[in-house]
């Protein structure tokens, strides 16, 4: 049934009198790609910009640390606490992570996840036991069954997220993640689970099941597997320098993680990151998409979005953001996504054997 999945583009042709070349006509290449799920667009344009420029990122990061309220010497003092029936004890903690509510709550319930006991690691350094501890602790704390009784059982839907670093709408330097229980999917979520429900009421299927199968025998975007986590480039991009895609098979929601998933997709994910900081990436966004906390995965798989987010010019300090992503709410990009896998599937390919791999 791979004739489901379709992946539809578009390809134009911009034509002007160039003052570069004596005013010679030239031609000017762009492309529209269609998401093969929603059918949401992506513009694939402004190639000539596809390089960024390193920003530095130590005055910032030195001008956060006297205030930080994450760092170990103060955390303790300043962590918010849950009630006891929530959470026994107020908070918890896995490894070097802490998890509290969060002092600015998203939602009834909404908490930060302070991953590590370090203030900063540029994205080549992240160790993978951060993302481990990060995102086991907010797993643990979805596992709550009074917490989940707060708003509204099985039906609540976990949103767990991450904005790494200034360049990508972090508010704070010190590695941490939102971890949020909601009535409320938000819209991306519930256009995609009610994208896929439609799917497997047309073809008896799970799109997501089907995607991985399509774009593993295709090729040109898959980059591998970490253990049981499949990783590849969205077909229709998401960041201007391209975004990668983690799916967990046989996983419909952010509490069905294993802590072995959870050591694989960390492994995965120090590969992706450590790609991006050759491109001097220096921030990320990143969101689970989890189907609803009591859902069976027969129409929605697990699946993480990761996008690299930098300042495009850094004298001017011109964002990565504009009207086509916030007005007009098209997805913008200046790489297209299968150059993006292959270089990614290189970096990938180059680091030494997977610890998954080895087990
Ligand atoms: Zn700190």
């Amino acid at each position: 049934m791979l004739e489901s999945i379709v992946f539809k583009t578009e390809r134009k042709l911009s034509r002007f009198l160039d003052p570069r070349r004596d005013f010679q006509p030239s031609e000017h290449p762009s492309e529209m790609r269609y998401d093969p799920l929603t059918g949401l667009s992506s513009r694939i344009c402004h190639f000539a910009h596809a390089t960024a420029p390193p920003m530095d990122l130590a005055p910032i990061v030195e001008r956060s640390l006297p205030s930080c309220p994450f760092c170990p010497q103060v955390v303790m003092k300043l962590a918010t606490r849950y009630e006891d029936r929530l959470v026994p004890g107020g908070l918890l903690s896995r490894g070097g992570a802490l998890l509290f509510p969060n002092l600015f709550p998203y939602d009834e319930v909404s908490a930060v996840a302070v991953m590590c006991r370090e203030h900063y690691f540029p994205l080549a350094e992240l160790p993978a036991r951060v993302l481990e501890d990060g995102v086991g602790v907010a797993r643990d704390f979805l596992r709550l069954p009074a917490l989940r009784d707060e708003v509204g059982g099985d039906a609540a839907y976990p949103i767990v997220a991450w904005n790494y670093t200034t360049v990508a709408g972090g508010s704070m330097i010190h590695p941490h993640m939102q971890v949020i229980l909601s009535s409320n999917p938000g819209n991306a979520l519930r256009r995609e689970l009610a994208a896929e429900q439609a799917y497997k009421e047309r073809h008896g299927r799970l799109f997501r099941e089907d995607l991985l199968e399509a774009e593993r025998r295709r090729g040109e975007r898959w980059i591998g597997e970490s253990g049981s986590v499949c990783w590849h480039v969205p077909f229709a991009p998401s960041a201007l320098l391209g975004d990668v895609a983690a799916v967990f098979p046989g996983r419909a929601t952010f509490q069905d993680l294993t802590d072995r998933d959870v050591a694989d997709f960390a492994e995965g994910l120090t590969r992706v990151l450590g790609y991006f900081a050759t491109l001097d990436i220096q921030g990320f966004n990143l969101m689970f998409f989890s189907d609803a906390c009591g859902a069976a995965p027969d129409r929605h798989w697990l699946t993480v979005k990761v996008l690299p987010r930098f300042i495009i010019g850094p004298k001017l300090m011109v964002q990565d953001t504009s009207y086509v992503q916030l007005l007009l709410e098209d997805r913008f990009a200046m790489l297209f996504p299968e150059e993006v896998a292959e270089k990614l599937r290189e970096f990938w390919n180059a680091q030494p054997r997977l610890r998954a791999a080895q087990g």
